[in-house]
């Protein structure tokens, strides 16, 4: 491609809205522009390393056996009533009505539409196991739209669906599944940290998320350094600090138990300030209503209680917060003086920082009172201890002795979920087996930020002149600077070995703008493209052609004999560095 005719429009400064260096970056360098908020177009540039992405994505999908489908955008609404994520999705989904006023929706993930087809051709074992893909865009009206790709309003996905008959088919196909996601990441030049993850709306048992560390990353994930261990913070779990049976409370240092006024003084922050102590010697009680059944969970006055850490020690569906009149009706007191003793006949969970606390504050069960010294085992019984807040930087790691959890932001680049039987039995979605026996199919889902990659790997690598793409993903392999196209030496040897680059099958972009060198030079920097050709003052004087890396700029030189043959020694040596050996 030549320059001159290449539509890159790049510009100086990057738009005032951009917060993310990939949204500066990627929009100066002229890849994307935004139409609304959330809404980007691609420019011939962006378009390329896109494409680029889904092309290692579909290689490795239909590595595995995934068949590539394309299933429409719009879905009617009858389909999300069956599996009731019509009104459960509601916030995120893009409802419209046809001229009929029939309810439809833009896809935000295609479960039921690709549920819907299976169920009305796979009728027997002997037709699984199949797993579709499709790349495609996804509309979702996310609440917080973010700067570029990260996180669009319209964006393309890579999603895929697996059907078996049993368990251990469902096993094969994920793992199958998680084995081709690294290498894809892996080719896209990223490191993605698979971690536990929680279901959240999609469902299901066991799933992973992708995650790429970067600083600008919107998700935080715990890993351990010494084992390896990671999961995100929703669903990181920590290390009992301390031993069963608990040696918990030394009696020298238990303060007599003392009742004091605290008018009006009702959250952590009022009370604390009030009494003069900090959060940390505070324990909050929150009520819960478990099954129908109250609950105290008591957690240290600076934490935060992660309901699905209670929700997975309880073990059951229905664990709800209570509202004040339920708290009022078994404390006496308003929200705010809760506290557990003298509650009697409620179960008492507590976090295990409770367990190392002496000498606490809590509240009194009595409007504008509060206890202090109060000491678990002599005022008040705890049934157990447990895991219950949000694992922070420092805890220790759940599935080692000694290493310790460090917290970290990351990009969310993909996403694998055992489903079961979720949408097959909303559906009644069944095929026959061995036996004759009806039985739903065991799903599994699996999606791919195709466009988010892009904006993860410009995040993780750039420097102050702009992009620094891998190879895999650049729009163009190589980028040739002939510093004056107005000389006949330097613009006939430059021509002259773009001929041969093409020929030979490189990606090759030729500057024959007649540009001063430094905008080419910029431009080039900006853009990214892996190798750079300088064609310019060694040529003149030795007959030398300057190539270079754009990661770290070292030029090397060589005859212009010998170019062709370097060029293309260096870019297998680049494509070869992100060639995963599993
Ligand atoms: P997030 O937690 O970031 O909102 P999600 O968990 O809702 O994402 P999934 O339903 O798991 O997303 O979608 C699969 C993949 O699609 C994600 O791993 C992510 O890479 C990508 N993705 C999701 N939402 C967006 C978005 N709004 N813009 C760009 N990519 C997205
Ligand atoms: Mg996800």
């Amino acid at each position: 491609m030549r320059a001159s005719q290449l539509y890159f429009p790049t510009l100086r400064e990057p738009p005032s809205e951009a917060e993310l260096i990939s949204h500066k970056l990627l929009t100066k360098a002229g890849f994307i522009r935004r139409v609304a908020m959330g809404i980007y177009a691609y420019l011939p540039l962006g378009y390329r390393s896109l494409e680029k992405i889904a092309r290692i994505v579909r290689e490795e999908m239909n590595a595995i056996c995934a068949q590539e489908i394309f299933m429409p955008a719009l879905h009617p609404a009858n389909l999300w009533e069956e599996t009731k994520r019509w009104d459960e999705c509601d916030e995120i989904l893009f409802k419209l009505r046809d001229r009929q006023e029939r309810p439809f929706c833009l896809g935000p993930t295609h479960e039921e539409v690709v549920t819907d087809l299976v169920r009305r051709d796979v009728h027997s074992y002997r037709q699984l196991p199949i797993i579709l893909y499709q790349i495609q865009v996804k509309f979702r009206d996310e609440p917080r739209p973010r700067g570029g790709l990260m996180r669009a309003r319209e964006f393309t996905m890579k999603d895929a669906y697996s059907f078996d008959k049993d368990e251990d088919g469902l096993e094969k196909s994920y793992q199958a599944m998680v084995r081709a996601y690294k290498r894809i990441f892996y080719r896209c030049g990223l490191r993605a940290i698979p971690v536990e993850a929680e279901a959240g709306v999609i469902g299901g048992t066991e799933n992973l998320e992708f995650m790429v560390l970067s600083d600008s990353g919107e998700d935080k994930m715990l890993i351990c350094s010494s084992c390896g261990y990671a999961a995100n913070q929703e669903r990181a779990e920590r290390r009992k600090p301390f031993e069963e049976p608990i040696n918990m409370y030394h009696q020298d240092t238990m303060l007599p138990l003392e009742k004091v006024f605290t008018p009006n003084r009702k959250t952590v922050a009022q009370v604390t300030d009030y009494l003069g102590v900090s959060a940390e010697k505070l324990v909050k009680t929150l009520i819960y209503i478990a099954d129908g059944k109250p609950l105290a969970v008591l957690i240290r006055g600076d934490a935060e209680l992660n309901e699905s850490k209670l929700r997975r020690l309880l073990g059951v569906p229905n664990v709800r917060m209570a509202d004040p009149d339920e708290i009022r009706g078994l404390t006496k007191a308003d929200v705010g003086y809760s506290g557990p003793i003298g509650l009697s006949g409620v179960e008492m969970i507590a976090d295990y920082d409770i367990a190392e606390m002496r000498n606490f504050v809590t509240g009194a069960n009595e409007d504008d009172h509060h206890f202090i010294n109060v000491n678990w085992g002599r005022d008040f019984e705890v049934t157990r201890f447990a895991d219950l807040r949000f694992a922070k930087d420092g805890d220790g790691c759940p599935r080692c002795d000694s290493g310790l959890l460090h917290l970290r932001n990351c990009i969310e680049v993909g996403h694998v979920f055992k489903l079961g039987t979720k949408y097959s039995d909303s559906m009644n979605a069944k095929f026959v087996d061995e036996d004759g026996v009806e039985r739903p199919f065991i799903m599994g889902c699996y999606g791919i930020g195709v466009s988010r990659i892009l904006a993860a790997v410009v995040e993780v690598s750039h420097d102050e002149d702009g992009i620094i793409f891998p190879i895999t993903v650049a729009p163009y392999e190589l980028w040739m600077i002939p510093i004056d196209m107005n000389d006949d030496d330097i613009a006939g040897a430059a021509e002259c070995l773009y001929s041969e680059l093409i020929q030979a099958g490189v990606e090759a972009v030729i500057d024959d703008r007649d540009e001063r060198p430094g905008v080419k030079f910029k431009d080039a920097d900006l853009i990214g493209a892996p190798i750079q050709i300088i064609i310019g003052r060694t040529y003149k004087e030795r007959g030398c052609i300057e190539v270079r890396l754009r990661r770290d700029k070292k030029p090397s030189l060589v005859s212009a004999k010998e170019a062709l043959g370097h060029i293309l020694q260096l870019r297998s040596t680049l494509y070869e560095e992100l060639m995963p050996r599993d």
